[in-house]
């Protein structure tokens, strides 16, 4: 029997019904309805401003200033027709929030009266406080202007919440003295690296027409669903968005019998209405699923640009937010919000691209024969492998390194797969000669009624960070709570260096009057020589692999956030961004700084909460029940029983040893050093092996008194229950 609060909420649970289903309104009617598209502006804008403002969404040039009154005529007319009273800046600031700046189009007169006007300048350039977000030092609060600045490649879109309708417009944000403090900003740079370095190096492989080249995301997006009857039960889950007590549940999942099953009905309902609204701002959500764990679940949209699919995925995840409360539940995106249970990633699908090469990482059927496809290839396994530390450092975050190198999911340990066949043609490589491409063959499932289909060359391997499947690289290690621009900014431009690299080798072969053929291949075999080491098929669960990856391969382990966050210190990747202008060195050490502060507060508020609830929830009510487990054994003995003493003395040790590791918590607390390095190091050495010394004896607790007395929802019923 659970504890009255939690009885309540069961039944709060229990009474609850699945929201109506509305019918699904056809798609032709709500895709992209709140989205200012290329199309309306074709239909808003004189013929020339249209053109002018395609040309810059297409080539990414210059936007000529000249048209931005007319667009900002058109935009206001569109949303106020749709009822929108407000317009919002939207930027991503370095938390991996999404932040808005609302302004009225509303302009009082003198005489009274008001109209709605919104300009060209006001479209174009905005101007929050630069000081209020995470600037890294960048900086102080006495120099605080900051701009945010109309991205025209993005679309304005509308957001509708119960407060009415805002115009909503992308923007990047950087701050009076032009240094980017935002996410999108540096994005937009790694996009023109990377065009820069393929161009180079498609002219030099013989193409004379090189559409601009830009790279492509499709984020997968895993989530928890609680109900939200259990959250004021819960504050660890509200304000640190997991679970810092909680014994593991008798039935997990080992069954596996969540992954793929039926969707439950309320969630079902849940997601529609999510897929409703992201039609409407022209998000392409297509897959839905349950996922691995109890309460688990995920949603990916259809690859987009990568800046496009960034906004989208930012906006998938306020949808997400906002839409479960309306349904009763709270989505969680921590990472890992359940201990012992399946944590969340967001696998992050990258390619790079255009109009008139396709996709520059589709091997087509033969491989050994696309020389274009291997130099691309090869150029970002030359990148991974070099840059390696450098793409554990852009997802480390406190709550990823919960679910890093843990049973579930990818090592810290950054190695690619490449799949049997890639791997076969690229040992061909470095062996000197390249001969075949292996064939995948063809399903026969052994019943004539089903067919037979391609098999695809080579197999999935779910233990790898980095994986290529088929057309592009998964990078799966990358955290589901986190923005998808770090890890993009880091992907173009390891690749952008590598492609700078072979464009420069070609062009000394060629200057020496080696064919194109020969110097390609030379350049190859060369990547593969140094850099193959990175390359690995195996299972990258397996303790073997951790050890020799890490003594044979040389590959660096950096298991935690405050292991990996320093790589951004390092020389060569502060040349690497400098290199290629994409993050200059004082961006760069500004997103240390406020990287590492940010691993270090969430770490100390869990430190706090958890604290807190051992001290006024967990010891309390064990007290009390302890007092009545004392009583009860008088009185059996009282009248001539003799009742085992063990629980009691059991449960009595634990609930000292929950008051001193509490004590030893908040000393430890107290005495974090000075400097950012040595503090993430005080929070990951110090703070998380005592909170994970008080968590034993709070989850030994658990199982131990009655369930009448449990303060808290336990893992069963936020799983289990909806
Ligand atoms: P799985 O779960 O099997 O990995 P999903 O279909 O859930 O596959 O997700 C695959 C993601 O990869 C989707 O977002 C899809 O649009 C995206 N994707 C497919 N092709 C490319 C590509 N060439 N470049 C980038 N992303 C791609
Ligand atoms: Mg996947």
């Amino acid at each position: 029997m659970p504890s009255p609060e939690r009885f309540a909420a069961l039944q709060t649970i229990q009474r609850r019904k699945p929201a109506a289903v509305q019918p699904a309104p056809a798609l032709s009617e709500i895709w992209a309805s709140d989205v200012f598209t290329l199309d309306k502006m074709k239909e808003a804008l004189p013929r020339s401003v249209f053109k002018s403002i395609q040309k810059t969404i297409r080539e990414g040039g210059k936007l000529d200033p000249s048209v931005a009154d007319s667009v900002a005529m058109a935009m206001k007319e569109w949303a106020t027709s749709r009822g929108a009273l407000y317009y919002a800046h939207v930027f991503y600031p370095l938390t991996n929030l999404t932040a808005e700046k609302h302004d009225g189009f509303i302009v009082p007169k003198g005489d009274g009266r008001a109209i709605t006007e919104f300009t060209g300048k006001l479209l174009v350039q905005g101007e929050p406080d630069g000081s209020s977000f995470p600037n890294g030092g960048l900086r102080s609060t006495f120099e605080a202007r900051g701009y945010t600045a109309w991205d025209v490649t993005s679309p304005a879109w509308l957001m509708r919440t119960p407060n009415g309708v805002t115009l909503c417009i992308p923007t990047v944000f950087v701050s009076w003295t032009g240094e980017a403090l935002d996410k999108k900003t540096p994005l937009l740079r790694s996009n023109a690296a990377v065009n820069a370095q393929a161009q180079r190096l498609l002219k030099l492989l013989g193409n004379q027409e090189v559409a601009p080249i830009n790279s492509s995301c499709g984020a997968e997006q895993e989530y928890f669903l609680v109900d939200n009857a259990f959250m004021s039960l819960r504050p660890d889950l509200q304000l640190a968005g997991r679970s810092l007590f909680g014994a593991p549940p008798a039935k997990g999942q080992q069954f596996d019998d969540h992954y793929f099953g039926a969707i439950p009905e309320r969630v079902q309902v849940f997601m529609q209405d999510v897929e409703d609204q992201l039609y409407r701002l022209g998000v392409p959500a297509k897959t839905r699923h349950n996922e691995v764990a109890p309460g688990q679940f995920e949603i990916a949209p259809v690859y987009e640009a990568a800046n496009v699919a960034t906004d989208h995925q930012q906006l998938i995840m306020t949808v997400l937010k906002s839409t479960a409360k309306r349904h009763g539940f709270t989505c969680l995106l921590h990472e890992k919000p359940f201990a012992g249970v399946n944590g969340s990633g967001k696998h992050v699908n990258w390619s790079i691209g255009n109009s008139t090469q396709g996709n520059l990482l589709d091997p087509g059927n033969t491989p050994h024969e696309n020389m274009q496809f291997l130099l691309f290839c090869g150029g970002v396994i030359r990148g991974v492998h070099q840059y390696g530390p450098l793409l554990r450092a852009v997802i480390a975050t406190a709550s990823n390194d919960h679910r890093l190198g843990a049973n579930e999911a990818p090592p810290a340990i950054i190695s690619m797969y490449l799949g049997s066949q890639l791997e076969d043609v690229f040992n061909q490589i470095k062996a000197g000669e390249l001969k075949s491409s292996a064939s995948g063959g063809v399903m026969r499932l052994g019943v004539d009624s089903l067919p037979e289909f391609p098999k695809d060359a080579g197999d999935r391997n779910r233990t790898s960070p980095f994986a290529f499947t088929g057309n592009r690289f998964e990078f799966r290690a990358v955290g589901s709570g986190q923005s998808v621009a770090g890890p993009l900014v880091a992907l173009n431009t390891i690749l952008a260096d590598s492609l700078g690299w072979m464009a420069d080798q070609l062009e000394g072969r060629l200057a020496a009057g080696e064919s194109v053929e020969s110097a390609a291949f030379a350049v190859l075999q060369k990547i593969t020589q140094d850099h193959g080491n990175v390359i690995f098929g195996g299972d990258g669960y397996s303790s073997e692999w951790h050890h020799k990856a890490v003594h044979e391969r040389g590959l660096e382990n950096l298991r935690t956030s405050a292991d990996a966050l320093p790589v951004l210190q390092r020389p060569e990747v502060r040349d690497l961004f400098a290199r290629h202008s994409v993050l200059s060195p004082v961006e760069l050490e500004s997103r240390f700084e406020v990287y590492a502060e940010q691993y270090c507060l969430a770490i100390e508020v869990e430190a706090k909460l958890a604290l807190r609830m051992a001290r006024t929830q967990v010891y309390p009510a064990v007290t009390t029940y302890l007092g009545e487990l004392a009583g009860s054994l008088q009185e059996q003995e009282s009248i001539g029983l003799s009742p085992s003493r063990d629980v009691a003395q059991q449960i009595a040790a634990l609930n000292r040893q929950v008051l001193d590791r509490a004590t030893a918590l908040e000393t430890a607390l107290g005495s974090a050093p000075h400097g950012a390095s040595a503090h993430m190091r005080h929070c990951a050495d110090q703070l998380m092996p005592l909170m994970g010394e008080l968590r034993a004896a709070v989850d030994g607790l658990e199982v131990l008194v009655d369930d009448t007395a449990w303060p808290f929802p336990t893992y069963q019923e936020m799983l289990f229950v909806r």
